[in-house]
């Protein structure tokens, strides 16, 4: 038998925009509940930190939680499935907010799938949630303003950084560091961003080729050169999660979800905030969990005070995308050996023979292990310009035995 749970908002995700949406729409409707994933909320910028800037503490206690609670199917009308545990819980809402984050981007390149080299913000989870970095050299490359963040974090546990590796060039970061300035907010961030990383190299147009144990063979203006570390701790940018929209129908856009001035999705009463929306960082992210909160429970006057304000977080959005988009020779760094689908160790050879999602799926599995595609898919998509052409539930592994009655 399954659990049940009905709530007129039900909110998915319990990130920045989550947390916003909930504290946002709670007291002004009869019930709100937010469902998540992880242990704790906070998403993945505050993973259970008591310190969450710019969420209305007060209004947590007027929401219900349920922690450790995954989102995997959609099997009804207005209705979700979650698993909790060992447990199959249906879910009943009369209005839907998603706020269901990203994650990071990975590009295989040979020896990616060691165990020293890490998500960027892979990493800064596991040190979070314990692990001693201190004293450990690490290289940190990839894209995006993740890196530094993340950089900054490992610096104050103690690590040794060796070399901050942007992919993107010096004329574009420096584009992106002038919109930076216009924000006296996210300038005095940066300032202090910078500070702590002072001394750190931080080398632009410079990328991974190659990891061995011990090392990480880098390239920069034609040159290569090996960096000895630790850990390498790589991420690409990121990518929007759209598994659970797309299973409910909603309408994506240049892979992103597709919502009016309301956020509403293209499914009626279904609303969607944060980075399945656009990549942009927290602030954004808290500006539409808001406006999601207040258009969900009718108060589109309070909605509307918040436009420019994401207006504004439309334009950085904009700006992060331009500046960090990521260059063609990056795709060439996969030779034929090189692994692309880590769950069922699928070399790149094999994927490249065929030209959809489907066939590539079918005679190779590459994207049916655990991660479902979340890490081979965008890989597949930027190396081979074949975007996973469909989402299927459970967008989760889940035990079997928890789903036989839907089967
Ligand atoms: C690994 C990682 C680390 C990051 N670290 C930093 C950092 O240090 N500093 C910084 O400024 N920015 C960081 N960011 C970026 C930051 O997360 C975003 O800018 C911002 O917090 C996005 O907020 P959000 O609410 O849209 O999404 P998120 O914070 O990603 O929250 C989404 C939540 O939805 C949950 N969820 C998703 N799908 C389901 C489902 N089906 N069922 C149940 N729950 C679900 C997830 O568990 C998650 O808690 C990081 C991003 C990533 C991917």
């Amino acid at each position: 038998m399954k659990d049940s749970l009905a709530c007129e908002i039900v909110v998915v995700g319990a990130g920045p925009a989550g947390l916003a949406a909930a504290c946002t729409a709670a007291g002004r409707t009869r019930s709100v509940a937010i469902v998540d994933g992880n242990t704790a909320p906070g998403g993945q910028i505050w993973r259970g930190e008591v310190r969450m800037p710019g969420i209305d503490r007060a209004r947590i206690s007027q929401v219900r939680l349920l922690s450790d609670t995954l989102v995997v199917d959609c099997p009804g009308d207005h209705s979700l499935l979650a698993v909790q545990g060992d447990r199959a819980v249906e879910i009943r809402y009369e209005k839907l907010i998603l706020a269901t984050g990203a994650r990071e981007r990975f590009l295989p390149f040979p020896g990616w799938t060691l165990p020293t080299v890490v998500g960027t913000g892979g990493l800064q989870a596991i040190v979070k949630g314990g692990m001693r970095i201190a004293g450990k050299r690490v290289v940190i490359a990839g894209s995006g303003p993740l890196l530094l963040a993340v950089a900054a974090y490992l610096c104050r546990q103690g690590a040794r950084i060796a070399m901050i590796a942007e992919q993107a060039p010096r004329s574009a970061v420096f584009r992106f560091a002038r919109t930076v300035a216009r924000s006296p907010r996210k300038l005095l961030q940066s300032i202090s961003l910078m500070q702590s990383l002072t001394g750190t190299p931080y080398r632009t147009g410079c990328w991974p080729i190659e990891a061995v144990e011990g090392a990480v063979t880098l390239s920069r203006g034609g040159k290569t050169w090996s960096e000895p570390c630790d850990y390498l701790a790589c991420g690409f940018g990121l990518v929007p999660n759209t598994e659970l929209a797309a299973l409910l129908g909603c309408v994506l856009q240049d892979g992103f979800v597709a919502v009016d001035t309301c956020q509403q999705t293209t499914q009626p009463g279904v609303f969607c905030a944060g980075e399945p929306t656009g990549i942009g960082g927290v602030e954004p992210a808290i500006v539409e969990g808001r406006i999601a909160g207040y258009c969900a429970t009718g108060r589109m006057d309070e909605a509307a005070r918040l436009f420019p304000e994401r207006d504004r977080g439309n334009r950085f959005r904009r700006a992060l995308e331009e500046a960090f988009r990521l260059r063609p020779e990056l795709a060439g760094l996969t030779g034929p050996d090189t692994i692309v689908c880590r769950c069922e160790d699928v070399t790149f050879a094999r994927i490249a023979k065929h030209g959809n999602w489907r066939a590539i799926k079918l005679q190779t599995r590459c994207g049916m292990g655990p991660c479902q595609g979340r890490v081979c898919g965008p890989a597949v998509e930027f190396l081979l310009g074949i975007p996973p052409d469909s989402v299927r539930p459970p967008i989760f592994p889940v035990p079997v035995g928890l789903l036989s009655e839907d089967l």
